[in-house]
């Protein structure tokens, strides 16, 4: 629930903006917004099962047997922040130092000594081309195709000549087209209400951003007509002080290319909205003017044309590559990363913070236990005391069934947020891969704009201390 009140300290966990880099928004002019995902949430999975069918039916075309792709979307099985190895057609999971802890082929979930022979003892170039990354939402249909043309080609005698790799590239090559060539797009506008979320808060927060002196932007690499019809839905006749969706935005750009806007030289265009013409924009033009729609662009000429400092600048987008970590790599805009999957992982850990407390309870239990029984080993082996011998033994048993509870009490607690891959941002007692990439580029991440509503256009967002390890024991110990 959202509310007027923002004096009260009781906003729900869900909806809170967390702060990796103090972030001062009085200092912020200008907050800019990406569409898709950000301001505009897809229904899941009604859009995920959409985008699977249309690329199914355009890999069919292609020549493909349809029954190499059968198989259901199944939530356990998809989440982002994934990667897969083309060359075997298996999922991972990685943590923050990119050690492999979770894999899987197809449906099948890979052994610890499988896990190790093929990912351990040897350095992996994540980024070749043998490796594909899932780090946006669009890619969760993606993966749901892949995982069940695996399963099928590790089934089926019938479909086994076909390589994991060809396979794996041409999925991402026809679900790229699908979007590209409107067929996704044009089913979307037939039913937008069937597949955006209505957020009844996000026309207030933007007003609320606006009416406090901040200048909006919209930065999309939607086109015109698409950007157009989503954002009427989204914004137009909820609020008597707009005409329409653009008079909330100060600045709107269509068609952006990002992440190429941040590191390219590529021109303003023009967008005549009548007939969807486009034009370069002049070079003699000093400042953007409210109402034109702009289309392509680059990071120096958006900074010259607004007139407002790279440091000034909020940007909010769902993309850990497109929005965020490029605009943080090339320029000083501030992030704030939405991360729609929050309110899940949130709502899992409440419900189950008993648990997790005494499974860090456990853990420390078992670090100082471990100690204990490293020093009764050093002093045996110094030839003192064989009585020992029997403490030791009662002291290993008790260790081993100590580190048996806790990895049945991580896995109990890991399925809750997803059966089979855990948590999306973290990894026993890491960050998953994608959890670090959002500490390190995101100032800010909540899970939708409209939790802005929530404080003040002029908050000091502040992160909380970061505790290292030995700060963490002691305060263990205190206790
Ligand atoms: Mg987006």
């Amino acid at each position: 629930m959202k509310r007027d009140d923002i004096y009260k300290n009781s906003i729900p966990a869900g909806e809170l903006i967390f702060v990796n880099r103090n972030l001062r928004l009085s200092s912020i002019k200008m907050v800019g917004f990406d569409m898709d995902y950000t301001l505009a949430i897809y229904k899941y999975p009604d859009f995920e099962i959409l985008a699977m069918n249309k690329t199914i039916e355009r890999l069919v075309e292609k020549g493909y047997p349809y029954e190499l792709f059968e198989g259901n979307f199944e939530s356990s099985y998809v989440m982002r922040g994934l990667v897969i190895d083309k060359l075997s057609g298996n999922v991972l999971k990685l943590d923050k130092y990119n050690f492999v802890h979770r894999a899987m082929h197809g449906r099948r979930m890979l052994t610890y000594e499988e896990r190790y022979s093929n990912y351990r003892n040897k350095k992996l170039d994540l980024f070749s081309d043998d490796f594909m990354w899932l780090d946006t939402l669009f890619s969760i249909p993606e993966l749901a195709i892949i995982i069940n043309a695996v399963e099928n080609i590790r089934n089926q005698k019938r479909f086994q000549h076909f390589r994991y790799a060809d396979v794996i590239t041409d999925v991402r090559k026809s679900i790229d087209e699908v979007h590209q060539d409107n067929t996704l797009k044009r089913i979307i506008l037939a039913d937008i209400p069937k597949y955006i979320e209505y957020d009844p808060f996000l026309p207030q927060t933007l007003h609320r951003l606006k009416s406090n002196g901040k200048k909006l932007f919209l930065l999309t690499n939607s086109h015109w007509d698409y950007t157009n019809a989503l954002m009427s839905y989204l914004l137009n006749n909820r609020m008597k002080e707009y005409r329409d969706w653009t008079g909330y935005f100060d600045i709107i750009i269509v068609g952006a290319r990002k992440p190429e806007f941040f590191n390219s030289d590529n021109i303003f265009y023009t967008v005549n909205i009548s007939n969807l013409q486009t034009r370069p924009l002049e070079t003699t033009i000093a400042s953007f003017v409210k109402g034109v729609i702009y289309q392509g662009g680059n990071i120096k000429d958006f900074e010259r044309l607004s007139a407002i400092r790279g440091e000034n600048i909020l940007y909010v987008g769902d993309h850990i590559y497109g929005d965020i970590l490029s605009s943080k790599k090339r320029t000083l805009w501030r992030t704030c990363m939405i991360i729609p999957e929050l309110e899940k992982e949130i709502k899992v850990s409440t419900e189950n913070i008993r648990d997790i407390k005494s499974l860090t309870r456990m853990e420390m239990q078992s670090i100082i236990l471990d100690r204990t029984l490293n020093s009764v080993k050093f002093s045996m082996k110094n030839g003192k005391r064989s009585s020992l011998k029997r403490e030791l033994e009662k002291l290993k048993k008790k260790h081993a069934r100590l580190v048996q509870m806790i990895g049945i009490r991580r896995d109990e607690i890991s399925a809750k947020y997803n059966i089979i891959w855990g948590s999306l941002l973290r990894e026993e007692n890491e960050l998953s891969k994608f959890g670090a990439q959002v500490e390190d580029y995101a100032c800010v991440y909540t899970s939708r704009v409209s939790n802005f509503f929530n404080i003040s256009p002029d908050q000091y967002l502040v992160s909380p201390p970061k505790l290292l390890p030995h700060e963490l024991e002691i305060e263990e110990l205190i206790r």
